[in-house]
């Protein structure tokens, strides 16, 4: 999607060789017309599939998966929740999650209530790497006895094997922009 990596060149700041921030526009500051260009892209690339829901975690998974619902005619959006709360229904699907960014294990949780063997799921997420995050989904997924349509990827870092992972799941995968490397401070693309 060549207007997201514009913004990922001329925005994007790599902090590591493995790290790329994107606060300016993705995760902290949300540029709402590129998150509606986003929208519209995962919708076009999974529109042949009848999805009854979307499926997200948060925190920054929650607004593009919004934004992208409405594109989906108003989807229903689920977000996995990573803290445990007195108001939480204690029937919930769990998982184990490595974090990426935190370097430790969380758990995250979705209420039984709101995903059934009726739905047809699409995960949305901000970012991959080891492919953690979207694991743990697909694993609650799974418990649900749900089906999976697909997982949709703002930036994969292919540098990474979140990729892999996810193929080796017989699951469809859509990222909006493959970065090859992120070596010397450099963004460069698959394609
Ligand atoms: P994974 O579970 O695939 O290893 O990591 C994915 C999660 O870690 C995403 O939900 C995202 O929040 C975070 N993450 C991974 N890599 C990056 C990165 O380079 N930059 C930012 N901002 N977040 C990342």
């Amino acid at each position: 999607m060549e207007l997201l990596k514009e913004y990922i060149i001329e925005k994007g700041r790599v902090i590591a060789d493995d790290v790329l921030k994107v606060d300016s526009f993705l995760n902290h500051q949300l540029d709402i017309g590129l998150y509606q260009a986003i929208g519209q892209e995962f919708q076009q690339r999974f529109s042949q599939d009848s999805i009854s829901k979307i499926l997200t975690i948060e925190a920054s998974g929650i607004g593009i998966a919004c934004i992208t619902a409405q594109y989906f005619g108003n989807l229903p959006v689920v977000f996995a929740k990573k803290f445990s709360a007195k108001n939480l229904n204690p029937e919930v699907y769990e998982s184990r999650v490595f974090s990426f960014t935190k370097g430790q294990f969380y758990q995250i949780r979705v209420d039984k209530k709101y995903l059934n063997s009726r739905d047809n799921i699409l995960i949305i997420d901000d970012f991959l790497a080891n492919g953690n995050a979207v694991l743990g989904l697909l694993d609650i997924v799974r418990q649900a006895g749900a089906k999976i349509s697909g997982v949709g990827i703002v930036i994969e870092k292919s540098f990474q094997d979140g990729r892999e992972k996810i193929l080796k799941e017989n699951v469809r995968l859509e990222s909006l922009a493959r970065i090859k490397s992120l070596e010397g401070g450099k963004v460069t693309f698959m394609d």
